[in-house]
């Protein structure tokens, strides 16, 4: 089976991470604060290391001080742990409809979304590519809410020659084993604003202020440390740190490489009647996490199975948030986001990682034109 996606770990990494178990610390030791410069340089905002992609997004919740009965407008189109976390810190979710060319929130229905209750708006990357943060930055301003963005897939994209990570208020990413570059688990919050960084990085090791000109305790002794707010262990040891920056270090090559991929698939696929492929919109440059297809919503199960019987590990990214049953209790139903449930019918990730080669694709190609020819 050609995987939909996968790591990439070289002997550096292997070396990286053996040279970590040797250290005295295996947590909380020099190699935390080492990566999140590296992961600053990348994404062009200071950065905290967190224990993953969903960690980072319960971090940036808590550092805008998300509590109930706050709203927080995301898209239908992506991973549930974008609304999980806000959900459980008691916000309610909104859903802004997205773009049916990225599958990016629409900034139009960001608007019409709106309301005196609203915290936030958090953008999501999909496949790596990044939503119109420009126009999601207006509306923000105008109405005086934080702009988050999920860049879980986009690590390593820029738009408008600025990196991810640079552009919203809080940026989140993961570092799960599919994603751009990975620790195994593992996660990051960046910011440009750095007391949202410092609550962010707060509650993710677990409230404590150590620093003694911001006690309210002053007399205790030189062993104390005190809590002005709950945290939570959100910690990424020293042993996963240790393989992140050397997974850094070949961000350049992951990216080219995804790009070569993307490219090649197009040249492929670009031609062929009912295959939808990606578009980049201009003044952007995703690094690429999937590679998502649209095929006639009649026929996509048939050419889903077909592909997975072929050995072609594909993926559907994703059913709309707003479909899953936990949400069925705030009576969202089938039909109102029609972009994002009109997206998902279609919807097909073709593998997409460093290891697939251009005979896998060449593949992975045939066998789909194949099954739709078949149409
Ligand atoms: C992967 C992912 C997450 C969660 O990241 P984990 O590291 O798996 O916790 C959140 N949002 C999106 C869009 C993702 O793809």
């Amino acid at each position: 089976m050609i995987p939909y996606g996968k790591q990439s770990i070289s002997e550096e990494d292997i070396a990286s991470v053996s040279k970590a178990l040797r250290e005295n610390f295996l947590t909380t030791g020099p190699l935390v604060e080492f990566f999140e410069n590296e992961i600053s340089k990348v994404v062009g905002a200071p950065a905290i290391s967190v224990s993953s992609g969903t960690a980072a997004l319960h971090c940036a919740y808590a550092a805008i001080g998300i509590e109930p009965g706050d709203e927080v407008i995301t898209p239908p189109l992506t991973f549930i742990a974008t609304q999980a976390t806000a959900a459980l810190m008691g916000a309610k979710i909104v859903f802004a409809d997205i773009q049916e060319d990225t599958g990016n929130i629409d900034p139009k229905a960001v608007e019409a979304a709106i309301t005196t209750r609203t915290k936030a708006i958090v953008a999501v990357d999909y496949a790596g590519h990044p939503a119109d943060m420009d126009e999601l930055r207006l509306i923000a301003d105008r109405h005086s809410i934080y702009l988050i963005e999920d860049a879980s897939h986009s690590l390593g994209s820029t738009y408008k020659g600025r990196p991810v990570g640079s552009l919203a208020d809080l940026t989140t990413f993961s570092f799960f084993p599919t994603k751009n570059i990975t620790t195994g688990e593992g996660g990051a919050v960046s910011s440009p604003k750095p007391e949202l960084l410092a609550k962010a990085k707060s509650f993710s090791r677990q409230g404590l202020v150590r620093d003694p000109n911001s006690f309210i305790l002053n007399e205790e002794g030189p062993w104390h440390q005190e809590v002005h707010e709950f945290g939570l262990n959100y910690r990424l040891p020293d042993i996963l740190c240790a393989l992140g920056i050397s997974q850094l270090s070949r961000i350049i090559h992951f990216k080219r490489i995804r790009m070569d991929t993307f490219n090649y698939y197009g040249s492929l696929l670009s031609h062929i009647d009912n295959v939808r492929i990606p578009i980049i919109k201009s003044s952007t440059e995703p690094m690429w996490h999937l590679y998502p297809i649209r095929v006639n919503a009649d026929s996509r199960k048939r050419v889903f199975e077909g592909l997975r019987t072929s050995g072609v590990g594909v993926q559907v990214n994703y059913l709309p948030a707003h479909l899953h049953p936990v949400f069925t209790k705030y009576s969202h139903i089938v039909g109102q986001f029609p972009v994002s449930e009109l997206f998902y019918s279609q919807q097909i990730s073709l593998p997409m990682h460093v290891g697939v080669s251009k005979k896998e694709i060449d593949y992975i190609s045939e066998t789909l034109l194949k099954l739709i020819s078949y149409e």
